[in-house]
C-alpha cells in the first residue's frame, strides 16, 4: 500500500514527519509519503456560527485530490483546525468506508487545549493512533469494542491515551481477509 501525508493549513512540519514514520511501522509493506506541497483549508468548509470547520467537506477535497494521485492507494490529510461531523461537537479524524480518502485534526490532540503544558511527543502518538483509525476504516474497519485496539471509537484524549495505534488481533485478521479476497477476485 501507498499512503501520502498531506497536510492542509498551517501543519507542524516535526508532527507530520514523526507520523510518516510511526505509520510505516504500523503497516507492513507500506511506503508513505510526505506530500511536499500542503492544501488550503477550504473556506466553505468554515461554519462561522460554531468556529468549527466541517470534516465533510474537508474530506471530499481529500477525495478529489486522492482521485488524480493514481500513484497513490490512500490520502491521509492533517489539519489543526477544530471540525466536527453531523450531530457530532468534534471529531478527531473521518474517513471514507471503504475509500481512499481520510482526515485527522490535530486540534485537539493538543494537550494545550485542555489548558495543560505544551507537550511535542502527545500529539505525535495520539495522531498515529488517530491516523491509523481513519486508515482503518478506508480498509473497510468499523469500530471496534477493545479498547487498546486503534479501532476503538475515542470520544476523549484519555480513550485515545489508553488505546495503541496498532490493531487487535481480530481486525488485523479482517484486514488480511479482505486483501485476501481482493487477490483471489483478480486471479
Ligand atoms: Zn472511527
Ligand atoms: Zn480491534
Amino acid at each position: 500500500m501507498k499512503i501520502g501525508i498531506l497536510r492542509i493549513g498551517q501543519v507542524d512540519s516535526n508532527i507530520a514527519e514523526r507520523l510518516q514514520e510511526n505509520l510505516a511501522a504500523v503497516f507492513p509493506d507500506t511506503t508513505v509519503t510526505l506530500i511536499t506541497k500542503p492544501m488550503p483549508v477550504p473556506k466553505e468548509a468554515f461554519n462561522e456560527t460554531r468556529q468549527q470547520h466541517r470534516s465533510n467537506i474537508i474530506l471530499r477535497k481529500i477525495h478529489t485530490y486522492a482521485e488524480k494521485k493514481k500513484t497513490l492507494d490512500r490520502v491521509l490529510g492533517i489539519v489543526n483546525v477544530d471540525i466536527y461531523a453531523q450531530e457530532l461537537n468534534f471529531v478527531f479524524g473521518e474517513a471514507e468506508y471503504p475509500g481512499k480518502a481520510a482526515l485527522i485534526s490535530l486540534w485537539r490532540l493538543r494537550p494545550e487545549f485542555y489548558g495543560k503544558a505544551p507537550n511535542t511527543e502527545l500529539p505525535v502518538e495520539r495522531s498515529a493512533k488517530e491516523a491509523v483509525h481513519e486508515i482503518g476504516h478506508t480498509l473497510g474497519l468499523q469500530h471496534c469494542s477493545n479498547p487498546f485496539c486503534a479501532m476503538y471509537f475515542s470520544n476523549s484524549t484519555f480513550e485515545t491515551d489508553r488505546k495503541q495505534s496498532l490493531f487487535c488481533s481480530k481486525c488485523y485478521l479482517k484486514i488480511e481477509r479482505a486483501e485476501k479476497d481482493k487477490v483471489e477476485s483478480l486471479e
